[in-house]
């Protein structure tokens, strides 16, 4: 890990004093970096071959428009949605995996010229830990798909990188991951509608808040299909991963204006899981690299993190990092000597293994993890220059203890960290006016929670 290796002499020093503090009284830290048996074999036993099936039997439906055909067996997105339900009953058969329709109806609206039934396929996998199984992440990918005509249900609209992909890579993870126990509760969910207006995933965000469901972390997978850019570069090494710092309401909360208060706008909840992601998604997966985007999404274009983020869930958005526009949203066609249409051919299955292994590894970590510590708070309360800082205690029975990170204020990713055992309040020797803090809950096996970000204790 990459902890504690800057050079520059200010960090290196306080380093030694804040670890010269800590070695005395705290018990031996859990081994956070070292690579959990578990999340290497489901690592290994996503399958490119497995993702690929699935992409090209989605693209056998011809089209999977919201609006297209529900009765055939073999065409339109009836067909797709009883198929993706079934596969994943059939694979996830004998575990605990729970595979049900999310079904409503929506008015007609801006891309809904009739009311229209929609249709979320959610694959739930129950966490096997009293106190994390209220806990949930969720992984999608849409399976609605369209041509340039966002209105026409009829024409063939493969979409097998928009957004078979990203259903293919969900519905791999829910098949190797259904064999393995977790704290925290999976959602593994194909959604519909995406195109439409995010309408499967908004539905199913605001359902979370009716029910008033934890939901401690959302990826979409939304384009992941290929490595090759529309100018012939290959770039297979790489995973965009869009993360929204502060949401753009005309009305800001209180805990929006606290955090901004203390310069933390890029301490978000969505940038904190995003942190995580970046550190575990590249310790499992090899020669790959998460690239952290600062932002909700592309330039005004939108995916399905977008209504949880709305509803102030942690969400973020995985896409390749070079989209092709020949290959997306594009009747399949040919002109002169280009072929348009976003065709299974176009995909790099190799490619979307890496992105499902990043994403199987992230969900993992956290649902194997405890929970962010709560109520974390910066002691302001008299002047000081080291930092002081205490929070709620956690409830898991395998908690270990906490461990405190920090960086420089213009640092991406925490730099350095100190265990402090199973305490609620510690003490740092390094200025909170100089570096961000945060406070990560550990297990017993060394599986890290992400971190929070303290509040002001006035
Ligand atoms: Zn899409």
């Amino acid at each position: 890990m990459a902890y504690v290796s800057s050079t520059r002499p200010l960090l290196a020093a306080a380093l030694a004093l804040a670890f010269g503090a800590a070695s005395a009284a705290v018990p031996a830290a859990p081994d956070v970096a070292r690579h959990q048996a578990q999340i290497d074999k489901i690592v290994i036993e996503i399958s490119p071959q497995r993702i690929e099936a699935y992409v090209r039997k989605l693209v056998s439906f011809k089209t999977r428009h919201t609006m297209s055909e529900t009765e055939s067996d073999t065409v339109g997105i009836g067909a797709a949605r009883r198929w993706i339900k079934s596969e994943m009953e059939r694979c996830g058969a004998g575990s605990r995996l729970q595979v049900a329709f999310d079904s409503h109806v929506a008015p007609v609206s801006a891309r809904i010229s009739r009311p229209t039934e929609i249709v979320n396929v959610v694959a739930t996998l129950p966490g096997a830990q009293a106190a994390s199984k209220d806990r949930i992440y969720v992984v999608s990918g849409h399976y609605d798909s369209r041509n340039t005509d966002v209105m026409d249900a009829k024409g063939d609209a493969p979409g097998a990188n928009d957004d078979a992909s990203g259903t293919a890579a969900v519905m791999e993870m829910a098949c190797v991951m259904s064999r393995y126990d977790f704290d925290a509760t999976l959602v593994f969910m194909a959604v519909a509608a995406e195109e439409q207006g995010l309408i499967g995933a908004t539905h199913w965000a605001e359902q979370a808040v009716q029910k008033k469901l934890n939901i401690a972390g959302m990826f979409t997978n939304d384009i992941i299909g290929s490595s090759r850019a529309d100018d012939g570069r290959i770039d297979d090494k790489q995973v965009r991963l869009f993360a929204e710092s502060i949401p753009a309401t005309k009305e800001m909360s209180e805990p929006v204006r606290t955090l901004i208060a203390t310069g933390g706008e890029n301490d978000s909840l969505p940038r904190q899981l995003a942190r995580h992601v970046k550190e575990v998604g590249e310790r499992y997966v090899p020669d790959f690299k998460v690239s952290v985007v600062y932002r909700r999404d592309r330039y005004l274009r939108g995916g399905d993190h977008m209504p949880f983020l709305a509803r102030g869930f942690a969400a973020l958005r995985f896409s390749e990092p070079n989209e092709d526009f020949a290959h997306q949203h594009q009747n399949v066609r040919t002109e002169g000597a280009m072929q348009y249409g976003d065709l299974p051919e176009f995909n790099d299955y190799n490619y979307i293994a890496k992105v499902a292994r990043v994403n199987a590894a992230a969900l993992a970590s956290l649902s194997l993890a405890p929970a962010a510590p709560q109520q974390v708070e910066m002691r302001t309360d008299k002047l000081e220059n080291n930092s002081s800082l205490m929070w709620k205690p956690n409830t898991e029975p395998d908690l270990a203890g906490y461990r405190i990170v920090w960086r420089e204020t213009t640092a991406p990713q925490w730099e350095g960290s100190m265990y402090v055992g199973n305490v609620t309040e510690a003490t740092v020797k390094l200025s909170k006016d100089n570096y961000f803090f945060g406070v990560q809950a550990v297990d017993k096996d060394g599986n890290t929670s992400v971190a929070t970000y303290p509040t002001p204790k006035r």
